[in-house]
């Protein structure tokens, strides 16, 4: 017992240090940003908690140095700080992982075997194919729902999570039989695809009584799910007209789990995740928050620089890594708590 407690004592110590030494690296942005931070706070005639091992990042211009607290009704005595090191930033329904913006294998999420877990909607393509715990439950009621509405069994997921192995043989395969250039347009490098995250998953077709198989387009009646999948919390990740800034080709076939409210902001807005999460970063935790209605749910969202992430003191938040420089804060809210 004093055996594990002490060990458990010396990773913690371990993991600090690493923290640490991270930390140093980009210290002097840490400086801005906590300079800033405490300018605004103190601003608001508050101490500021006693920071813990934060992620450092540039302070995005402007976003910093004008709390607006008065103005937008959050209280700050509301709000509580939390504590998340940088393996937390990789972690969340809303993490980018794209072209030059890996995925860090060691925060792989809860896999779960989509062959147990799956309704009687649709096929799974292997009982070997795994996704992400939490997408399960609303993918089941997305194709539960598709298959009543169109009376469509057809749907087949043929592809969920991947690992980094996995990934580089379907590179080299599709470079292989089709091409560098046709490999590097819609095959994601190892450690670069969505599909590592466990929240993507691809749609094909499969025709029971001929056993033939298809391409899902989202065309027809399969247009119900690219129209209905934000009510899931699903988003068609990477849509035509986006490929500029997802460097990655139109495919109506891979959707990805970002819940809700943001698969309703998101299609509302047309906009796809790189551009979302860039458009949150206008409402920091320290300035005006988001607030919006998504099925009957009032939400309040805002954005965290680097890694000083508040929540409420009383209530439940969901806290999301963007897997670049600072977390989304979701609170879901109860009608008349949120200011108009
Ligand atoms: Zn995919």
């Amino acid at each position: 017992m004093e055996e594990t407690q002490r060990d458990a004592k010396i990773d913690r110590a371990k993991a600090k240090k690493r923290r640490e030494a991270r930390l140093l690296l980009t210290a002097a942005a840490g400086l801005a940003l906590l300079a800033a931070a405490v300018y605004g706070l103190r601003s608001m005639g508050r101490e500021r908690p006693q920071q813990p091992a934060a992620l450092t990042t540039a302070p995005v211009a402007g976003e910093q140095d004008s709390p607006a607290a008065g103005e937008t009704g959050w209280q700050y005595s509301g709000w509580k700080y939390a504590v998340v090191g940088p393996e937390d930033l990789a972690k969340g329904a809303l993490i980018l992982v794209a072209p030059s913006i890996p995925y860090d294998a060691d925060s792989a999420p809860e896999l779960v075997r989509v062959f147990d877990y799956k309704n009687s909607s649709y096929f799974v393509r292997s009982t070997d194919l795994y996704a992400a715990e939490r997408i399960m439950e609303p993918l089941n009621r997305l194709l539960g729902d598709f298959e009543a509405e169109s009376g469509l069994h057809t749907v087949n997921i043929v592809a969920g999570w991947r690992s980094q192995e996995y990934q580089e043989k379907l590179y080299d395969k599709a470079v292989r039989e089709q091409g560098a250039e046709h490999a590097e347009r819609y095959v994601a490098l190892p450690g670069e695809s969505e599909h590592h995250t466990g929240l993507a998953v691809d749609f094909a077709l499969y025709f029971e009584d001929t056993g033939l198989s298809g391409d899902f387009d989202g065309e027809g009646a399969y247009a119900w799910i690219r129209e209905n999948a934000w009510r899931y919390g699903f988003v068609q990740r990477y849509p035509a007209g986006k490929e500029a800034i997802t460097g990655i080709s139109n495919e109506p076939w891979h959707f990805r789990y970002v819940g809700l409210p943001h698969a309703q902001l998101m299609t509302e807005k047309g906009f796809c995740l790189e551009e979302y999460l860039d458009w949150l970063k206008s409402y920091p935790f320290e300035g005006a928050h988001l607030f919006t209605e998504c099925l009957g749910q009032s939400y309040e969202i805002f954005y965290c620089a680097g890694g000083d992430v508040y929540v409420p003191l009383d209530g439940e938040a969901e806290v999301s890594g963007n897997n670049l420089d600072g977390f989304v804060v979701t609170v879901p809210r109860r009608e008349g708590e949120t200011p108009e």
